[in-house]
């Protein structure tokens, strides 16, 4: 599908719903670039900047990074994709962090993958994965060919450190006093779109069926 302008989405969920899984899918499927930002905080972390040894005490304590500092890097990052389409993974995250994009750029939708947290804490404790990409895989229902190694890259595959069962709860706590008010912040705009279900792979039809919908409306209103 080529599109005609800019599309802007977010996509929201708690930790472990399958974010990168769909965003994966979504920025394959529609061309829309992919910005995670737990996935630029991983990259700094592991390259030993400054700013990622500062951030990876907070994350692997289960926190989040200050709005501040998470507000810089992500919206300069966005200022450099110019008239690109894209979609926003684990930002925002918290109010602050809504407004401020909302002064830069306003969306056309949010989506949120809404997965109950049972699930997720069975998930995140079984996952597997590959930093530089971040491609997950998780042992019981989506294992990678060979055990430990990435499918596309044949590099290893880690346990993220703030995938343990007491960080995994301390993360899922942040979500629902910081970043479950964010969920009200763009239903009352108008642009939150929900999709529940305990499984990926269900989910992520609904997801598309959704998008080439939104997409084609996008396009007949500018034609
Ligand atoms: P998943 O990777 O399954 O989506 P997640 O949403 O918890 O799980 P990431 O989005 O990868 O994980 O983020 C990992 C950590 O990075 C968070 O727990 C938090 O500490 C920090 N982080 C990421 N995005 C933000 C943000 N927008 N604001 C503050 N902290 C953030
Ligand atoms: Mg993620």
């Amino acid at each position: 599908m080529v599109l005609q302008r800019i599309f802007r989405a977010v996509i929201m969920g708690p930790p472990g719903s399958g974010k990168g899984t769909v965003s994966a899918r979504i920025t394959k499927t529609f061309g829309l670039k992919h910005i995670s930002s737990g996935d630029i905080l991983r990259t700094n972390i592991n390259a030993k900047t400054e700013l990622g040894l500062l951030m990876k005490s907070c994350i692997d304590q289960g926190q989040l990074v200050p709005d501040d500092v998470m507000c810089r890097l992500i919206l300069s990052d966005l200022r450099a994709m110019g008239q690109s389409s894209w979609l926003l993974d684990g930002f925002p995250r918290t109010v602050f962090q809504a407004e401020a994009l909302d002064d830069a750029y306003s969306m056309d939708t949010v989506i949120n993958l809404n997965v109950p947290f049972h699930t997720i804490k069975q998930r995140l404790t079984s996952r597997w994965t590959h930093l530089p990409s971040g491609r997950v895989y998780n042992v019981d229902f989506n294992p990678p060919k060979v055990l430990g190694l990435d499918d596309v890259t044949g590099e290893p595959l880690v346990q993220r450190d703030d995938d343990t069962p007491d960080t995994v709860t301390r993360r899922l706590k942040a979500y629902e006093t910081q970043t479950e008010p964010v969920l009200e912040y763009y239903r009352s705009k108008g642009v939150l779109q929900i999709f529940s279900g305990t499984e990926t792979n269900k989910i992520w039809p609904h997801v598309e069926a959704f998008l080439h919908r939104k997409l084609s409306s996008v396009k007949q209103k500018v034609a």
